[in-house]
């Protein structure tokens, strides 16, 4: 055979670009390093995280060890950081996590959708039925929240400690619902509980009938769960999106996510002209439907008037108690018969659902991963829940060197 000097180029080429596209495992996989202990960023007192270590345990038959990646902060996060509402601390927290399957217990064999598992897939966690196993991932049932669901980052400490994702290893016991998610990479993974929020919310929108593909939509407010409205929109066909905010950065980035027009609520005084400036973004129309993500009384009240007559709502933006909002019964629900559906958190379907969501956004060219502004290690985790108070970024996502 007669290789000559460009063949041989060739080779070589050919075999670094395999080589490029099959990265060597990580010695941290299936190759029995795990180590003794694991640290752990525990909320020990009002703003302040202590890292602390924890020893590994033994697992049991149906228990998972998880090696933490990295794991979204949440705005919960952030209530428990500054006033720790649900009384937890001292607590591990971080429920927006991601890693890799290090160890199983003999009888682990599928995730919740009924995927095979093994040592070295890429996992999320979701609810956890400890109380309830009939409920399961097709259950149209919203039995999400309440008595008998619990989420790993928000359980009160025990004697394992590792309940958390604000860890470099978190124990899945037997009972919990595990999503193997192999194919998304680091940040989509980390994108996948807030994602779910909005792809719940969309679900409860198309029940009014009212969500078409060419209605006109306003999303208003362009935070982390704004933008991903005009995301999860958009893979669905729906092209005509305005988008409201009071920031020129968010607004700008929510065009980049898919919205066609922007309206910016400071340049507008009052809410007879900031309906009017809506009305002038859908070319003289009023909404067909509207997603209300801000967490403002005052944002509640003004959505009516940027909806048309038979139009649609659906509010989301209230995830905590936010105060009363004033509306007027007659001008904006009865005589325009609006059609208002409220949303909260997501079903283990609607998890399923967020992750073909997330390779449709990829498909069609939306920068999800630009989403996460900010990234810190484990051990400047205080630095973040500041950075995430002062509202500077978009999702600030701690991510494990
Ligand atoms: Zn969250």
């Amino acid at each position: 055979m007669d290789i000559n000097a460009q063949n041989v180029e060739q080779i070589v080429r050919q075999v670094l670009q395999e080589m490029g596209n099959k990265p060597m495992p990580k010695s941290s996989g299936s190759q029995g390093e795990i180590p003794q202990k694991s640290r752990a960023a525990m909320l020990t007192a009002l703003e302040k995280y202590e890292i602390k270590e924890f020893p590994i345990p033994e697992l049991g038959d149906d228990d998972i060890l998880v090696k933490v990646e990295g794991c979204g902060v949440c705005g919960t996060d952030a209530h428990e950081f500054k006033r720790d509402p649900f009384g937890l601390i001292p607590v591990v927290l971080g429920h927006e996590g991601t890693g890799e399957i290090v160890k199983m217990g003999k009888n682990v064999k599928k995730d919740s959708a009924g995927k095979p598992l093994k040592v070295g897939d890429k996992v999320v966690t979701c609810m956890i039925f400890a109380d309830d196993p009939d409920i399961t991932m097709y259950d149209l049932n919203k039995q999400n929240v309440g008595k008998g669901a619990e989420v790993y980052g928000l359980i009160p400490d025990d004697d394992i400690h590792l309940n958390g994702w604000f860890a470099d290893y978190i124990v899945i016991r037997g009972g919990s619902t595990v999503f193997n998610v192999s194919d998304l990479n680091l940040e989509e993974r980390i994108l996948i509980e807030p994602c779910a929020v909005l792809i719940h919310a969309v679900e409860r929108a198309k029940t009014t009938g009212i969500l078409r593909f060419n209605s006109r939509v306003v999303v208003q407010g362009c935070g982390p769960i704004g933008l991903i409205c005009v995301a999860i929109l958009r893979t669905m066909g729906i092209e005509n999106i305005v988008a409201v905010d009071g920031e020129e950065k968010r607004l700008s980035f929510a065009k980049e996510m898919g919205a066609t027009a922007t309206v910016n609520f400071k340049e507008h005084n009052g809410i007879e002209a900031l309906a009017g400036a809506v009305k002038d973004a859908f070319g003289g129309y009023l909404a067909d439907f509207a997603f209300q993500c801000t967490g403002s009384p005052v944002a509640h009240s003004n959505i009516y008037k940027f909806i048309r007559s038979g139009g649609g709502l659906c509010e989301l933006g209230f995830f905590i108690n936010g105060g009363d909002a004033t509306i007027n019964p007659h001008f904006d629900i009865c005589a325009k018969e609006i059609t208002t559906v409220g949303s909260w958190v997501y079903t283990l379907r609607d998890y399923a659902t967020t992750f073909d969501f997330l390779k449709r956004a990829k498909g069609i060219g939306l920068p999800m991963e630009k989403l996460i502004t900010h990234k810190y290690p484990l051990s400047e985790i205080n630095q973040a829940h500041i950075t995430n108070l002062k509202m500077e970024g978009l999702k600030i996502a701690i991510i494990n060197e």
